[in-house]
C-alpha cells in the first residue's frame, strides 16, 4: 500500500512552494507527500509520521495515530511547547550542511568584528583616515556558548582559523583543541575571557533570558556578542543598556524576540548593532530533503525513529 506522509505547515508561501516541490521528489521511491489540507480522513487516521514546518498545533492533533514528526527546523522550541508531551515524538533537522553553513557565518561574522568593520564603517561615514592596531587571531578569545550539532562545528572553525577558543554546554564536554566549561560557574568564566562571545544553544525554559544584566555585566569592557541563536535567550533591555552605557561594544544579531524586527525597533538604528534578518544557516531544501527522506526510510522498514527530543530538557 502506498505511504502517504502529511505535510503540516503555516511557514511562509513561498517556503511552503520550495518545500512542496523538493519533499516528493526526495520521497518519490518511499512514500507520497501531502499537504495537510489535502487529506482524506482515512489517510489522516493511516499517518504514523509526518513532516512538519510551524505546523498548526490542532492539525498535528488531528493526525491521531502519529508515532513521531520529522521538523524541517533545527530549532523546536515552538514544537516543545505547542504539542501535548503526551503527543507524537519530535524529531528536529540534524543536517552536516547546516553545520558547516553556521560555521562559516559565525567565522564570517568573528573576522568582522575581529578586523574591526563596525569601527572603519563608523570612520568612512566621518570621512576619518585613521588605522588601528591590528591583532593576531590568537590575541583574541572567542567564546562559543552552546557546543552541540552547531556550536562545536562552529569552534573547531574558529580554532582553525587561529583564534583562542572557549566552549561552554549544559553538560561536561570535550571538543578537540577548545577549552570547555559548563554549568552557571562556567559561563562566569568564559565571558570574563572572551572578546567575542557567540551564542549557539536552544531556547528552552532554562535559557530564555540567560544573557541578562549580571551577564552582560561580567563581560569584558567593549567585549562583543553574536546572536545565531534565538533572540529570547538575550534580554533585550538589558543589551540596549549594556550597549550604551558599557561594558557591550558590539551586537550581532540574527535572531529577536519579535520577527521580523518591528519598524522602529532601536537595534535598526543603534550604531553598535549589526542587524541580520535570521539569515545565518537557513535549512537548505535540497540536503534537507535528502536526510528527511532517509529517516522516513529508516522508519518504514524496520521500525527505527532517529534521535527525538528529551520534552523535559526542551531540546
Ligand atoms: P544541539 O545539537 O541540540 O546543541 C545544543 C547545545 O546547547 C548543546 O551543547 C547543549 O549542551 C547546549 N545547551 C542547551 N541548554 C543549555 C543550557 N541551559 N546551558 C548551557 N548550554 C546549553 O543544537 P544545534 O543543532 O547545535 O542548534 C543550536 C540552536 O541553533 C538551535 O536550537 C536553533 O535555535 C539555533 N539555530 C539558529 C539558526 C539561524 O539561522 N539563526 C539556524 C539553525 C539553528 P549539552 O551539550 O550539555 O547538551
Amino acid at each position: 500500500m502506498t505511504q502517504i506522509i502529511p505535510f503540516v505547515s503555516e511557514a511562509s508561501q513561498d517556503e511552503r512552494r520550495e518545500w512542496r516541490d523538493a519533499l516528493p521528489e526526495a520521497l518519490a521511491d518511499i512514500a507520497v507527500v501531502k499537504p495537510f489540507d489535502t487529506l482524506t480522513e482515512e489517510e489522516r487516521v493511516a499517518a504514523r509520521v509526518a513532516i512538519v514546518a510551524n505546523p498548526d498545533p490542532a492539525q498535528v492533533a488531528a493526525l491521531p495515530n502519529l508515532v513521531w514528526v520529522q521538523s524541517l527546523w533545527a530549532g523546536v522550541e515552538r514544537l516543545v511547547t505547542e504539542l501535548p508531551a503526551d503527543g507524537p515524538l519530535i524529531v528536529r533537522l540534524t543536517d552536516p550542511q547546516m553545520a558547516e553553513t553556521m560555521s562559516e557565518a559565525v567565522l564570517a561574522w568573528t573576522l568582522y568584528l575581529h578586523r574591526d568593520m563596525p569601527r572603519y564603517m563608523a570612520q568612512q561615514r566621518e570621512g576619518t583616515w585613521k588605522g588601528h592596531t591590528l591583532l593576531l587571531p590568537e590575541e583574541r578569545t572567542v567564546g562559543v556558548l552552546g557546543l552541540g550539532k552547531l556550536g562545536s562545528a562552529a569552534a573547531q572553525r574558529l580554532k582553525s582559523n587561529g583564534f583562542r577558543v572557549l566552549g561552554w554546554s549544559r553538560s561536561p564536554k570535550s571538543v578537540d583543541g577548545i577549552d570547555c566549561f559548563h554549568g552557571a560557574e562556567g559561563l562566569t568564566a568564559v565571558l570574563a575571557q572572551t572578546d567575542i562571545s557567540v551564542l549557539l544553544m536552544p531556547l528552552t525554559a532554562e535559557t530564555h533570558d540567560l544573557i541578562g544584566p549580571s551577564q552582560l555585566a561580567q563581560m569584558k569592557p567593549g567585549a562583543a556578542l553574536i546572536n545565531f541563536a534565538r533572540g529570547p535567550i538575550i534580554n533585550e533591555t538589558a543589551l540596549l543598556k549594556a550597549l550604551n552605557e558599557g561594558p557591550v561594544g558590539h551586537a550581532i544579531l540574527d535572531v529577536f524576540n519579535e520577527e521580523p524586527l518591528p519598524a522602529g525597533h532601536p537595534f535598526w538604528s543603534h550604531e553598535k548593532v549589526t542587524v541580520l534578518p535570521h539569515i545565518s544557516a537557513p535549512t537548505i531544501t535540497s540536503t534537507a530533503s535528502k536526510i528527511v527522506a532517509e529517516n522516513i526510510a529508516h522508519f518504514f522498514a524496520d521500525g527505527t525513529i532517529p534521535p527525538s527530543v528529551d520534552r523535559e530538557r526542551g531540546y
